[in-house]
């Protein structure tokens, strides 16, 4: 009998070695099965709309060891997690951060996971593509919001995109399919975005702009930046064909095909409430905390579990407690002044 045996199992999976338990199901009958994971809040940028110029870091000892974050990681993909997506703050500035993709690359190898992936901002992805796709991983996501130097370099707050663009040649050289991210920003990147589509189409990578988020206090006012997707949308509709794709992620992404370029173009409208009935996915931060719903204060310490001595079953329970009170859905509304959610997404991992 293991922690993850708590009510009698479904059939493994062909070639699935895991020990199954009961799909982690929260109050209105929603599965949970894709974890982001925030591994560090540390960043080499300072992106305008992320993060404060001069940013206090969590002290050392509050951010979960990597032996933690594998633990944590190992249970929720015991409890179902098909989907596992590092990020941060950036993921790959994080010590040791080959040991933790390679440990939870068994995952894959064993067919209990189906895809371990990054967000990353690409600055270090020249050195680590080729380790990537040797551990396994077969999709980065990158973001880059401008294919223009100087508007990089202000946006990122001392950025450079060569180095950027470098990490996306190399991990495309090294067989990873890559996805650019690009936050939609009125004044800054908003005449770009057809450039930004045809760049990225025109390497065989989707794109997917996003709408901003009131996330943690930063020194910009965001309500002058926020950029409709709603109008982006009728903009490239006035000389582009796009084709709706019934393509589902669970998440607030929408995606279309430009038939002019092949390539396929995500919205990520994450203000609109239009996903949270079929929402699949959950938050865990690089301190151990679990937020169900990315627009809500809803929290449940795993790292007080873990540094308490908690067996296996305590870690379930504490998981299952929290998914148990996954709220309906969020509450995002770019007007307030105020963020709408206190922590920063560096630190919640977006
Ligand atoms: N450092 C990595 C990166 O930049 O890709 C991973 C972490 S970053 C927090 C993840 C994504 O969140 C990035 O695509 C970034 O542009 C986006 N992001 C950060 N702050 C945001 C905000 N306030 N609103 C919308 N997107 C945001
Ligand atoms: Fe760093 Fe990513 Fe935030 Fe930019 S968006 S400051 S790269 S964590």
């Amino acid at each position: 009998m293991t922690p993850y045996d708590d009510i009698a199992a479904p059939p493994s999976p062909p070639g699935s070695s895991a020990v199954r338990a009961r799909p982690l199901t929260d109050a209105f009958g929603r599965t949970v099965s894709y974890l982001r994971l925030s591994v560090t809040d540390r960043c080499d940028l300072r992106c305008v709309y992320c993060m404060a110029e001069h940013m206090t870091f969590l002290p050392k000892a509050q951010v979960l060891t990597l032996e933690e974050l594998d633990r944590i990681a190992s249970a929720f993909v015991a409890l179902g997690t098909r989907k596992l997506r590092l990020t941060g703050g950036e993921p790959l500035v994080r010590k040791g951060m080959m040991d933790l993709v390679r440990s939870l690359a068994r995952h894959l190898r064993r067919g209990d996971l189906d895809e371990l992936t990054m967000t990353t901002n690409g600055t270090r992805l020249a050195e680590f593509a080729p380790d990537l796709a040797a551990a396994g991983m077969r999709r980065v996501n990158v973001s880059m919001d401008t294919l223009r130097p100087d508007l990089f370099r202000t946006l990122t707050r001392g950025g450079n995109l060569a180095k950027v663009q470098a990490g996306i040649a190399a991990a495309q050289d090294a067989g990873l399919s890559v996805k650019i991210n690009a936050v939609a920003l009125a004044d800054s990147n908003a005449r770009e975005i057809p450039d930004l589509v045809r760049w990225a189409h025109g390497r065989g990578c989707d794109l997917t702009l996003i709408e901003t988020m009131p996330m943690g206090e930063v020194d910009v006012d965001r309500t002058d930046e926020f950029l409709s997707l709603k109008d982006v949308r009728r903009e490239l509709e006035s000389f582009w064909t796009l084709e709706d794709l019934p393509l589902s992620t669970g998440g607030p992404a929408r995606y279309v095909r430009v038939a002019e370029t092949g390539g396929r173009l995500g919205f990520i409208t994450p203000l609109s409430h239009n996903f949270c009935e079929t929402c699949n996915r959950v938050r865990l931060t690089c301190t151990g905390t679990l937020h169900t719903c990315l627009g809500q204060e809803d929290a449940t310490d795993l790292r007080a579990v873990l540094r308490a001595g908690g067996s296996d079953a305590d870690l379930i329970a504490a998981i299952r407690g929290g998914v148990d009170a996954k709220p309906k859905g969020h509450d995002f509304e770019i007007a307030r002044t105020q963020p709408a959610v206190a922590r920063h997404m560096s630190t919640t991992g977006g």
